[in-house]
């Protein structure tokens, strides 16, 4: 396999990306992207406009998803490639985990608020294209253009993330819930970019076991944000658990991810591909 053929992840601005869904397919086409899925958060409008781009730079494009998923008090990110974007369960559940956005929206610009930050609701709202789709990405964005954060890692470090003045909880989807909106959208559910989740390895190996028995087949193994020693940790915990590897960059735009389209080592030799059953 050449590394630039596949890429099973990856946003658009109809989630917290900076390309529009037609960027994104030339550009991973222009980098010699074969196989793209573009997989926006909790959101399924880009994938229309994606679809046509694709037919017009001769790329299969996979229609995705990643969905957001609270799970043993972990947020986790779940992936569904080759879903049927009219499926009803799937349609109805992301608009419901997008309502949930915008109330953790508001509340997180009241806590911003609290810590002498104002305007941030209005502020995110300014970067987000997509009205039903806020994101901490968004805020971040707003807290660098303010001048409260150098940089997006900066931002996220100091108020988006647990402990810290922008930080709110919230409750996602179940796994549960994910995996059966794929599974009845005829798709394949991915366990996105395993390696950021903060758990003890018994507590992985409980997860792969978990998202197995509801139907989950495959884990990313490579993806912009695992370093090399993931790819090969994560390498060996699919084939433990006879689960197919995924690889996808993750790329939210020009200057802001780990990894450009495309911009992937191979998957270690022993796993089975996520390609094999699409
Ligand atoms: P949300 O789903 O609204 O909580 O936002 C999660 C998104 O924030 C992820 O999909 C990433 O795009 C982004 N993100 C999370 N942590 C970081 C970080 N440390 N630096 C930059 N972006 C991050
Ligand atoms: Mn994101
Ligand atoms: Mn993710
Ligand atoms: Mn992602």
């Amino acid at each position: 396999m050449n590394a630039l053929d596949y890429d099973f992840h990856c946003h658009s601005t109809y989630s917290d990306g900076l390309l529009p869904p037609a960027e994104i397919v030339a550009r991973a086409a222009g980098r010699g992207v074969r196989v793209l899925s573009l997989t926006d958060h909790d959101e399924l409008g880009g994938l229309p406009e994606a679809r046509a781009a694709a037919q017009h730079h001769d790329i299969a494009l996979i229609p995705g998803v990643e969905i957001s998923v609270t799970w043993a008090g972990h947020t986790l990110h779940i992936v569904g490639l080759r879903v049927d974007a009219e499926a009803a369960a799937l349609k109805s559940g992301l608009a419901r985990i997008r309502e949930g956005r915008n109330s953790r929206a508001a509340r997180m610009a009241e806590a911003l608020a609290h810590a002498g930050i104002d305007g941030a609701l209005q502020g995110a709202r300014f970067y987000a294209a997509n009205p039903e789709l806020v994101s901490r990405t968004h805020f971040a964005r707003f807290l660098v253009e303010r001048g409260h954060a150098r940089d997006m890692q900066t931002a996220f470090k100091r108020f988006l993330t647990a402990g810290n003045p922008g930080y709110v909880a919230h409750q996602w989807a179940s796994l549960e819930e994910a995996v059966s909106w794929i599974r009845e959208a005829g798709g394949i559910a991915v366990l996105a970019h395993p390696g950021r989740y903060r758990m003890e390895q018994w507590q992985r190996d409980e997860l792969l076991e978990r998202f197995k028995a509801l139907g989950g087949l495959a884990v990313e193994v490579v993806t912009g944000s695992h370093t090399p020693a993931q790819y090969a940790y994560w390498s060996k915990a699919v084939q433990r658990h006879a689960l197919l590897a995924s690889c996808g960059s993750d790329f939210h735009g020009p200057g802001e991810s780990y990894r450009d389209l495309g911009e992937l080592p191979p998957l270690p030799a022993g796993c089975m591909p996520v390609w094999e059953a699409l």
